[in-house]
Order: structure tokens, then C-alpha cells, then sequence
């Protein structure tokens, strides 16, 4: 059927890689990259053999947050060779674009960049490889969910209700794909002030922790507003890269996520 996509064939392994674990959102901005750098970090922390795949096609932020941004190697034309930043094995359709460039692509594009960076790119052995999400429901996430064996996604959200609205619409997608959902986490769930400590919930309160109550889908974690974290990913270098009290708390996610 000329200009169609062809019928879908079962959901493909990605040779060497264990597990494959989605990170989405239903809105733009509210952390899903940090949060998908930071746990990629975690996990390699923790002596997990990680690749993290950019695949946030619009807006692609891990050559900024992971300090690494340079067209990886393909000696061989057919294959790429993806780049190690702080001991992540990284692809992002940003090593292939120009920084100020805006993609204008429709779905078949779209499909085919995704297919090569799982499939071209050489993984190595992995036990799991963390994919960014674009945020929403659209093809990216189509063509992940329904032509690779994942095994669950993450949603990201903040609490405050529009942000909600659009991940409840989220974990609905992943259920229509049958993508097992992991659970949610809370970004920007507090603000303390690091000159008098009054907390406040800039976002408002306890919202996506009764939304995965609502839904049956657990609470893997809540993090709140920190500059530190900001500074970190703009600077290259994700906070859980280091000590301190977010790292420990990017830890424990991570720890919960593969037992
Ligand atoms: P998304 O991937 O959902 O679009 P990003 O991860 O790019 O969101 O985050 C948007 C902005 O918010 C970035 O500048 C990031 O550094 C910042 N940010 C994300 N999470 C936090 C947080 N917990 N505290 C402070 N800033 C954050």
C-alpha cells in the first residue's frame, strides 16, 4: 500500500541489551531528560552496564547534560560507534544534528532515525538501556513501544495539574501498547529556600502521588526543585554523578528499578 508503513512484524530485541526501559512525560519541561540522565548515571554507579539513547527528536538535551557533544564514528558506513560519558555508552539524534537546526520531519523519518539508533548503533552488552522520550503521545513513542520488546516505562510528571492531565494520558498510551509501567516519578515536587528553609510547593502538592494511587502504578520517587540539579545538567555533569543528598536519592530509584 504505496506511502504506508509496513504491516508491524512482533516487537525486536536489541542485540546485547537485557532491558530496555522508556522515559516519558506527557508535557515538555518538566524534567524527563534530567531525570533520564540522572538514572542512566545511577545505575552505572551502581556497576550496571548502561546506554542511555536520546531519542527526544525535537529537542534532543543529553549532548548538553552528559558534557559530550560530537558526531560519533560509523568507520564502517553502515554501523556507529556511540560516545562514553561518565560511564554511559551514549547515542542521541543530536551528535547527528545541528545544535540551532529545528527537525522539521514527518512520521517515516521520524521512524527510520529511531530504527538506526537502536539497531545500527553498537551497543555492546548492556543491562539496560534508558531511552528519553520525546514528550506526548506521538510516533516515536508508536514506533518504540510497538516494534521493540521494552521493558516498561517511566512518566515523569510534576505535580501540578496540567502536567498531570497530559501523563495520566501517557501511562494510558503505554497500556494501549502494553508497555508494562514502572511506576511514576514526581519532579519539582518541593522548594526549599536555602536561606530560611521554609518549603514550598511551587507546583502544588501530593498530586502525582494520588494520581499513581488512582492508577495502580507505583511511586518510584519524588525530587524536589534544586538549583544544584539545574547547574548540573547545564554544566555537563549530572548531579547524580556526584554525592549529596539528590545523588543518594537518584541512587535509590535506580537501586528499586532493577533488582
Ligand atoms: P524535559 O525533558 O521534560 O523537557 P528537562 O529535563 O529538559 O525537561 O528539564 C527542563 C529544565 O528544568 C532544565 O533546565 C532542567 O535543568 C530543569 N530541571 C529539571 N528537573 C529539575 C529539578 N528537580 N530542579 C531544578 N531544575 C530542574
Amino acid at each position: 500500500i504505496g506511502g504506508h508503513p509496513k504491516p508491524q512484524q512482533g516487537p525486536m530485541k536489541v542485540a546485547g541489551v537485557k532491558s530496555i526501559i522508556a522515559i516519558g512525560s506527557g508535557k515538555g519541561g518538566v524534567g524527563k531528560s534530567t531525570v533520564s540522565s540522572n538514572l542512566a548515571v545511577a545505575l552505572a554507579k551502581q556497576g550496571r552496564r548502561v546506554g542511555l539513547l536520546d531519542a527526544d527528536i525535537y529537542g534532543p538535551s543529553q549532548p548538553r547534560m552528559m558534557g559530550i557533544n560530537k558526531r560519533p564514528a560509523s568507520p564502517d558506513g553502515k554501523t556507529i560507534i556511540p560516545l562514553h560519558s561518565h560511564g554511559v555508552t551514549l547515542m542521541s539524534i543530536g551528535f547527528m544534528l545541528e545544535e540551532d537546526k529545528a527537525v522539521v520531519w514527518r512520521g517515516p523519518m521520524l521512524m527510520g532515525a529511531l530504527q538506526q539508533m537502536l539497531g545500527q548503533v553498537q551497543w555492546g552488552e548492556l543491562d539496560v538501556l534508558i531511552v528519553d522520550l520525546p514528550p506526548g503521545t506521538g510516533d516515536v513513542q508508536l514506533t518504540l513501544c510497538q516494534k521493540t520488546e521494552i521493558s516498561g516505562a517511566i512518566v515523569v510528571s510534576t505535580p501540578q495539574d496540567v502536567a498531570l492531565i497530559d501523563a495520566r494520558k501517557a501511562i494510558d498510551m503505554f497500556g494501549t501498547l502494553k508497555t508494562p509501567v514502572l511506576g511514576l516519578i514526581e519532579n519539582m515536587s518541593t522548594y526549599v529556600c536555602p536561606n530560611c528553609g521554609h518549603e514550598a510547593h511551587l507546583f502544588g502538592h501530593g498530586g502525582v502521588a494520588a494520581e499513581a494511587d488512582k492508577m495502580g502504578v507505583p511511586l518510584l520517587g519524588q525530587l524536589p526543585i534544586d538549583l544544584d540539579t539545574r547547574l548540573a545538567g547545564d554544566g555537563g555533569k549530572p548531579i547524580a554523578a556526584g554525592d549529596g543528598a539528590m545523588a543518594e536519592a537518584y541512587g535509590r530509584i535506580a537501586e528499586g528499578l532493577i533488582k
